[in-house]
């Protein structure tokens, strides 16, 4: 049976990811309620705002629900999702997070003057090309990265994505760009 891939649709870029989703003939299923997180094999969590995203799944009782849920089931995080998947963020106001991933962010940071770039970096994605065009708004940085964690994507000199069991986290937005291979390599490698 096909599987359900929740995407997370409380604030921020869900609906690009439902559809990238759509692209390589995938089940994208938005999710608002605490049952609609129960009814998915896998969770996306978008880029957006991370302190609302934080409020609004507060507020109806989502964020228990996905962190018991990203505690087994596969769940991506890309930027403010990155973010709320880490277990640490340096940030003076910083607000409690899911502290699923054992990694330290800092909420955006790569300068005042470029919150937003897109570059090439390099995913290694187990197949082809590692060449990947990533778009950066007021992006996290990833400043620390625990033991278990595998760190596959970097820009310069940067850790730009991370994966630890079934945790995978990026501080761009894969679904700004045509490029589909980051969600298909979140299918084969997470919900096969
Ligand atoms: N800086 C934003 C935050 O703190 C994240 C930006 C993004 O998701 N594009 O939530």
């Amino acid at each position: 049976m096909k599987k359900r891939i929740g995407v997370l649709a409380l604030q921020g870029d869900y609906l690009l990811h439902q559809q990238t989703l759509e692209k390589i003939k995938q089940n994208g299923i938005l999710v608002r309620t605490k049952e609609e997180l129960k009814s998915c094999d896998a969770l996306i969590i978008p880029g957006g705002e991370s302190t609302t995203i934080r409020k609004l799944a507060l507020e109806n009782g989502l964020f228990d629900a996905i962190k018991n849920f990203g505690k087994e089931k596969p769940l991506m995080g890309t930027c403010a999702g990155l973010i709320l998947l880490a277990k640490e963020v340096s940030d003076s106001k910083a607000e409690e997070t899911l502290a699923l991933l054992d990694i330290a962010v800092k909420r955006t940071a790569y300068g005042r003057q470029i919150h937003s770039f897109v570059q090439v970096g390099k995913v290694n994605l187990q197949n082809g090309n590692p060449n990947f065009e990533m778009v950066f708004i007021r992006a996290p940085k990833i400043v620390n990265v625990g033991k278990t964690v595998e760190r596959i994507g970097f820009c310069d000199d940067e850790v730009v994505v991370v994966r630890d069991r079934n945790l995978l986290g990026l501080s761009f937005h894969p679904e700004l760009t045509a490029d589909t291979r980051i969600h298909q390599y979140f299918v084969n490698q997470f919900l096969n």
